[in-house]
């Protein structure tokens, strides 16, 4: 994806108030992300562990998402898939909740996704960052096959959260 500058990414945050875009953590080695292996950008917030975050570009204008991780609640370590890029990888899957956008968001609304913890989807996909083993099920997709069907999937829960 096209590299994104920190007022880009706080401009594109579709489900806070933009004082929370304001405030929210932006990672501050942005010039030295790679870019070129991105699909989407997701980060962690390392002063709130329950908070994540991540900016796509679905239809050439950048779009972010503040998302809430609930705590797990005992006996909830189950392995699950990322639903974006359907991995499994050994630091884990994680539910992440997304407030709706606008007036449904302003009513409690959300959404959820099962994401990798680390938002590292795009890199576990090629090869990157090692997913641990059995991470991946053997597939005869194309790395640009993988790479568009991650975004579809991102691109529709994008969806969810924005309509
Ligand atoms: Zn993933």
């Amino acid at each position: 994806m096209t590299p994104l500058t920190e007022p880009e990414i706080r401009a594109a945050f579709v489900n806070c108030t933009k004082g929370e875009a304001k405030r929210l953590h932006v990672p501050r080695d942005l010039g030295t992300r790679p870019w070129d292996d991105l699909d989407f950008l997701g980060w962690r917030d390392p002063q709130a562990l329950d908070r994540a975050y991540l900016v796509a570009v679905p239809d050439g204008r950048p779009v972010a998402l503040a998302l809430r991780r609930p705590s797990p609640g005992p006996g909830r370590q189950r392995r699950t898939m990322c639903s974006v890029c359907l991995t499994n990888p050994v630091g884990g899957v994680s539910l992440m909740v997304a407030r709706k956008a606008g007036k449904a968001g302003q009513q409690g609304n959300s959404v959820g996704i099962y994401l990798c913890d680390d938002l590292a989807c795009s890199l576990y996909l090629r090869g990157r960052k090692d997913a641990g083993p059995g991470a991946r099920l053997p597939e005869s997709l194309t790395l640009e096959e993988k790479v568009e069907r991650t975004l579809s999937h991102l691109t529709a829960f994008i969806t969810r959260v924005t309509t």
